[in-house]
């Protein structure tokens, strides 16, 4: 048995994580349900007078949207859609009996309007746009969402279903790289107040394909992708439990987000990956919160 697996297993023997049967898709006990909420407070403490705009969206959203933000061209691997029957009586019964003789009933299934969020800054971006010019201060915004990735996995911190946090900030590029540095070194100290030790490494998206690597190459050497990391599963290879991304004016020329002076936007992203975190203080002061050290209790509860 790997490592991986014996985390996991111990994430549902005691209770933390249940079990549903598909990988990647778990049910969250009371005290660690307690610890994502103890969490989202120190951040915002850290945030909260930033004066962010609260938006919460659900975790499905406007297909036409996904559709626009050009989703399918970079990661069609980790998408999720909402299919549905549409059909009328007769085609119930031929459901039916699809399902009966243990065939696949799912190929009849129609797209819906609606497909799940892939990261919560997505439904935002369009949302936005559609209020017109922003302030030549700029604008920022709170949000939290589940988001869907079809990246099966035993590794607990790879979720298919996880709540992202994320704070987004749009306005020129000063203002935006300004709001990611200053994420960064509030996510170190947030961090070493909760008693885990981090790195801080630029990174990369999984672009799909061939033509993804140059994205991936070009990201990493124009330094838009930082990730913080925390041993979770492996030392070696430590997950990425934060992301700061800057967008440059790509959100903002694709969605005609625009500065009341008329140029076109730039935007950035800070995301926390709200299952991650929660883990890694599992992992690292173990599975009884009522356990760990006083200094990181107090950072979290008071
Ligand atoms: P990774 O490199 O591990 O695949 P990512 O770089 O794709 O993660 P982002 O797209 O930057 O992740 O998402 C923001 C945050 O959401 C990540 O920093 C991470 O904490 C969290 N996250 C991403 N994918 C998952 C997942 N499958 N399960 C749980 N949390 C995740
Ligand atoms: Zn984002
Ligand atoms: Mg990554």
């Amino acid at each position: 048995m790997d490592i991986q697996t014996s985390f996991l297993d111990r994430l549902f023997e005691s209770g933390l994580l249940i079990d549903t049967g598909v990988d990647g898709l778990y049910g969250r006990s009371a005290q660690f349900e307690d610890v994502i909420a103890a969490f989202e407070r120190l951040i915002d403490r850290f945030g909260g007078a930033d004066g962010a705009e609260v938006i919460r969206f659900p975790s499905g959203m406007n297909r036409a949207f996904f559709e626009t933000s050009g989703y399918m061209k970079s990661f069609p691997q980790l998408a999720g859609t909402v299919h549905s029957f549409c059909g009328n009586e007769l085609d119930h019964m031929s459901l039916l009996k699809c399902m009966e003789v243990g065939e696949d009933w799912t190929k009849d299934q129609e797209a819906t309007d609606i497909v799940l969020t892939p990261a919560a800054c997505y439904p935002l971006y369009p949302t936005v746009a559609k209020r017109g010019p922003l302030p030549e201060s700029g604008a920022l915004f709170d949000l939290q969402s589940y988001c869907f990735r079809h990246e099966s996995s035993k590794d607990p911190a790879r979720q298919q279903l996880f709540r992202m946090r994320e704070y987004v900030c749009m306005g020129t590029a000063k203002h935006v790289t300004d709001f990611r540095q200053s994420w960064m070194s509030r996510g170190v100290e947030m961090m070493t107040a909760v008693g885990l030790e981090i790195t801080i490494d630029v990174a990369n998206d999984p672009f799909f394909g061939r033509a993804g690597k140059m994205l991936a190459n070009n990201q990493r050497d124009q330094k838009l992708k930082f990730e913080l990391l925390i041993p979770i599963t492996s030392s070696a290879k430590p997950t990425a439990c934060m992301s700061f991304n800057y967008h440059q004016d790509a959100f903002g020329a694709k969605w005609g987000l625009n500065l009341e002076d008329g140029s076109v936007a730039h935007t950035a992203c800070v995301g926390f990956g709200l299952e991650r975190i929660a883990l890694a203080l599992l992992h690292h002061h173990g599975l009884n919160t009522v356990a760990w050290p006083e200094s990181v209790r107090k950072a979290l509860w008071g």
